[in-house]
């Protein structure tokens, strides 16, 4: 084993490391610094940045979350568009359920895209092999501006942080543009940052201000992502006309049969039930 440690500040004083095994990859795209690391115990795992994106270990925790959570609050939905995600598996997800005609997914990095597919086939395996997706390598704010009203039934921002290529998919013009071209049943979901650390709590009081502001139902559900700073991290649930909880459809869902190993339908309920804290930093939002 190598002396060879990835680590990400957390806060100026607290740290997250893994000791890697071998780094597989590094590049300056146009956009960020690409990394892709080995290890024992996350298996391999992709930065942007510097910023952990994913490990193979501990994946399915955050795409269960952020595609199935929609899906079973309504089983009919038929045309989905994904802002961010190159790493392929928010796609991967919600390419399981047969009743999805079309997936667009519209990564601002090709760089990103092809680096997963050679070195993550676990998250990039349906980038290449679903005729029902699509890939765009644009900015996803441009790609909304562009797109006319309710083209999609369901739109899951999977992006990096507010900063860098993000910054856009955190504007309040970015949360109109996907309430026009959202149907009228449509259902948004974003990477809400997390409560914890006061930088990512304020990004997190921002994001829900702009989407109370936009949409009649806006909520925020939690999840826990052992690579992510402290842990706990957060995605918004965003509709013209569901609510998450009083319009689950977990009998139908369920009756689908697909297994998950994090999502279940007791689970999605209680994602919605959040600590004090973190309600009343949504409330002061
Ligand atoms: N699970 C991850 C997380 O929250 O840490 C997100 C993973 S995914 C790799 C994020 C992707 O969003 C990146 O590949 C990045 O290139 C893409 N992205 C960032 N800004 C974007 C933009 N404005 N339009 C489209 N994609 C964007």
């Amino acid at each position: 084993m190598t002396d060879c440690w990835f680590t990400e500040m957390h806060e100026h004083d607290a740290k997250f490391s893994i000791q890697v095994t071998e780094h597989l990859y590094s590049e300056k795209s146009p956009y960020q610094q690409i990394e892709v690391y080995d290890s024992k115990t996350f298996g391999r795992f992709l930065t942007l940045d510097g910023f952990m994106m994913l490990t193979e270990k501990d994946e399915f925790i955050y795409h269960d979350m952020i595609s199935h959570v929609a899906m079973a609050v309504n089983p009919d939905i038929k045309r989905i568009l994904i802002i961010g995600g190159g790493d392929g598996g928010t796609a991967r997800e919600v390419l399981r359920y047969d009743t999805v005609e079309k997936v667009d997914l519209v990564e601002i990095d090709e760089r990103v895209v092809r680096v997963c597919q050679k070195y993550l086939p676990q998250t990039a395996c349906k980038l290449d092999s679903d005729p029902r997706l699509r890939l765009y390598f644009e900015d996803g704010l441009h790609f909304v501006q562009e797109m006319p009203n309710q083209s999609y039934d369901l739109i899951l921002v999977d992006s990096t942080d507010p900063i860098g290529p993000g910054e856009g998919l955190f504007s309040y013009a970015f949360y109109q543009h996907c309430k026009r071209i959202l149907s009228e049943d449509g259902i948004l979901i974003n990477q809400h940052e997390s409560p914890y650390y006061p930088k990512d709590a304020y990004e997190m009081r921002r994001s829900h201000s702009k989407l109370k502001a936009t949409f009649p139902i806006a909520m925020v559900y939690q999840f826990h992502m052992p690579t992510y700073p402290s842990g706990h991290w957060l995605f918004g649930f965003a509709s013209k006309k569901y609510d998450p909880i009083k319009d689950l459809q977990a009998d139908r869902w369920n009756g689908l049969g697909l297994y998950t190993h994090y999502y279940n339908t007791d689970l999605h309920k209680g994602a919605f039930m959040l600590p004090t804290y973190v309600k009343e930093g949504l409330n002061n939002a």
